[in-house]
Formats: structure tokens, C-alpha cells, sequence
């Protein structure tokens, strides 16, 4: 298949939040030859690039000045397994949900409590997406990419990705570097609920589930999201837009003096995350609209196109969110989504 290149084009289909944008060029590729084919163009030589999956991780504040790189490489396959896990290796350009449920379909539970999370499975690594209980790189093997600079397939193991809480090499040495080709995930062959998370607790026992599958556990997952989180189909988001801040013990001790019904849950080495949607909550911020942005009424962590909204005035209410939550509180939220 030859590289599909367009010019001028619109990138409003292209991401959840549904905001206006333009890309100078937009490149569709399904196969790895075609991003040397790509490099080889003179006519996208030195614009800047931008990879692009289900765009339900970032923010468009204008137009893009460059190449936008689509990845559609579409693909699932079942690999030689481990001794203690199933290797299935799937094509960046799958849908992240829909692979859940395939695998789920094939008997390779392990998935589960990541299901709904929209998006590509390609950009699954790079904030490592983590839901109730469960993070990616807990069911990661390997990857395969396109680096940019040397112009050749790379794979990357486990170490290599240097996953951390919605974080990953991606977001920092590697940032724009390399173009994931493919997942190879690691789904465990003795299968073990993750049903520990109070949401997902609370939903099993309303279901009166004591001993639950993976099936269960993926429809009260998809339950509760489908409750909690408003569909980018009808209302543009981006899931929560700030990540939960971490603190230190002393940070929270002193914040439990003035708001004792503070959300905070313990990290490792001595500190705590808390609840960022609580603080936005708490901020006074929670369901209010700025032109046409809003902070969701459901769930305060999610910023809301109500119609028609740009990328700048998403980000003029972040900026406020952030700046309401620094003055009463002291901490500093970072966003979650690219802001491109
Ligand atoms: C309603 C809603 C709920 C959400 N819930 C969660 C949740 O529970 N947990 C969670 O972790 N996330 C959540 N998200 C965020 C989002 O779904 C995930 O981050 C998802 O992995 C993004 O996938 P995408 O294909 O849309 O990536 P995009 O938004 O297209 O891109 C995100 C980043 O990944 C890069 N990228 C994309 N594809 C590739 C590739 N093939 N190679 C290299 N880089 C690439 C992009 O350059 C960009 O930096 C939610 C979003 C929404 C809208």
C-alpha cells in the first residue's frame, strides 16, 4: 500500500475533544515501509511531526505546522507464550478497547480492568494507561518502534519503556523519537482477579458477585465508566485532564489540618497520592462553564468541550483550575493529555 499523504487537513475527526485544527500534511500509515517512504518526501522535509493515534490524549491549541503522523497499523497475533504468560503481539493501530474484548473473546483474560480506556493500543505505553487497580506495564512484554533518527525498527523491552504512574521514556528522552509499530503484551496464564479497587469492589458486591471472572470484572468496569465518564461521542474530553499530584507525608498532614475529608491513598516511599478531582472539587470548580469549556458535573478531573469549544479556551480553564487549586491548596496539578 502506498502512503496515503493529505494535505490541509482537518483534525477534528482526529481527537476526542472534537476541537477545529488543521495539519499541513496528514500522513496514514498501515505498514512500517511507508514512514521511510514519508522521510524520503522533500516535500515534509524539515516540518516538524506529530504522531497521532485515537487523539484521545490531547489538546490542539491551533493549527499543527507539520506533518501529522496517523498510525493505523492494524494486526493481532499469538506468539510463542512464556512459561507463565500468553504473548500476544497487537498492531499500533487497534482500538485499545476493542482488543480488550477480542482477547477476553479468545480466552486471554488479563486485560480487563483496562477496558474502555479510548485510544490506540500504539499509544498504550506512553503514559503507561493505568484504571482500577491495573497499569499497563503490569501486562507489557515488548514493543517494537520506528525510530525517527536512525531511520530502523527498534524493540524495546520492559526496562527499556521506564514506566512510571501515567508516565513512560516516551513522554521525556524519547518523546517524539519513535513511532510504536506494535504492542507485545504478557497476559498471565493463571489468571487472578484485580478486584481490589473500592469502585470495582463496590460494583462486584452490588452484583452480588463473591468469586468474580474476567468477564465480570470487565462489565462492572465498563459499568462504572460508562456512569463516571461522559462519552467522547457526545460530550468532547479527554479523560482526566490533570493527573492525581503526589505529596509528601508532612504536605498531607498539614492539608488534613484545615480539609480533613481530603482524599489521599499511600505510595511507596513515604508519600501520597491525592485525589485531584477532589481538589478541583473542592476549589469550587466542579460543573462550571467558561465560554463554551467546561470542568464536567460528574467528575471534576474531566474538562469538557459543551460545543464548539477551542483548544485555547480548554486550556484558558485549565489554567484557572490550576491556579484555583495552587492558591487553596498549595499543590500544583499537571496536565495529562498532550497539549499540542
Ligand atoms: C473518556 C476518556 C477516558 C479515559 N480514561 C483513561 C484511563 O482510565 N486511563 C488512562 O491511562 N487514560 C485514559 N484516557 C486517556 C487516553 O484514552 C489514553 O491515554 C490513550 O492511551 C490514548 O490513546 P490515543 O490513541 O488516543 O493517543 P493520542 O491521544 O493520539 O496520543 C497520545 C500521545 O501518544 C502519542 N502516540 C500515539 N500513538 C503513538 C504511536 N503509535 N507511537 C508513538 N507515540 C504515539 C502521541 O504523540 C501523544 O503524545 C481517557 C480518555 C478519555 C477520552
Amino acid at each position: 500500500m502506498p502512503l496515503q499523504l493529505i494535505e490541509n487537513a482537518s483534525l477534528g475527526p482526529f481527537n476526542t475533544f472534537g476541537v477545529d485544527a488543521h495539519a499541513v500534511f496528514l500522513a496514514r500509515i498501515t505498514a512500517v515501509e511507508q514512514l521511510a517512504e514519508l522521510e524520503a518526501l522533500s516535500a515534509v522535509s524539515g516540518l516538524p511531526r506529530l504522531i497521532l493515534g485515537g487523539g484521545s490524549n490531547l489538546l490542539f491549541t491551533g493549527d499543527f505546522e507539520g506533518v501529522v503522523i496517523k498510525v493505523d497499523i492494524p494486526g493481532l497475533s499469538e506468539l510463542e507464550p512464556g512459561a507463565d504468560h500468553w504473548h500476544i503481539e497487537v498492531g499500533a493501530g487497534e482500538d485499545w478497547h476493542a482488543t480488550v474484548e477480542r482477547l477476553l473473546a479468545m480466552d486471554r483474560p488479563g486485560l480487563e480492568n483496562l477496558a474502555l480506556i479510548p485510544g490506540q493500543s500504539g499509544a498504550a505505553p506512553i503514559q503507561n494507561i493505568g484504571a482500577y487497580g491495573l497499569e499497563l506495564a503490569e501486562r507489557f512484554h515488548s514493543l517494537r518502534a520506528w525510530d525517527v533518527e536512525q531511520r530502523r525498527v527498534i524493540e524495546m523491552s520492559l526496562a527499556d519503556c521506564n514506566f512510571g504512574y501515567r508516565d513512560s521514556v516516551f513522554k521525556h528522552q524519547l518523546a517524539g523519537r519513535r513511532v510504536i509499530l506494535s504492542v507485545t503484551l504478557a497476559l498471565p496464564r493463571q489468571w487472578q482477579p484485580v478486584a481490589g479497587y473500592a469502585d470495582v469492589a463496590h460494583e462486584l458486591k452490588a452484583r452480588a458477585i463473591a468469586k468474580p471472572g474476567a468477564r465480570d470484572i470487565f462489565d462492572a468496569v465498563v459499568a462504572i465508566r460508562r456512569r463516571k465518564l461522559p462519552d467522547p461521542a457526545l460530550i468532547g474530553n479527554a479523560g482526566s485532564f490533570f493527573k492525581n499530584p503526589i505529596v509528601a507525608r508532612d504536605k498531607l498532614q498539614e492539608l488534613l489540618q484545615h480539609f480533613p475529608s481530603l482524599v489521599s491513598y499511600p505510595m511507596s516511599g513515604g508519600r501520597f497520592k491525592l485525589a485531584a478531582g477532589w481538589l478541583i472539587d473542592a476549589a469550587g470548580l466542579k460543573g462550571v462553564t467558561r465560554g463554551r469549556a467546561g470542568v464536567y458535573e460528574k467528575q471534576a478531573l474531566v474538562l469538557v468541550n459543551r460545543g464548539g469549544a477551542t483548544g485555547r479556551e480548554i486550556l484558558a480553564l485549565a489554567h484557572e483550575v490550576q491556579e484555583k487549586v495552587a492558591a487553596k491548596f498549595g499543590v500544583s496539578l499537571e496536565p495529562e493529555p498532550v497539549i499540542v
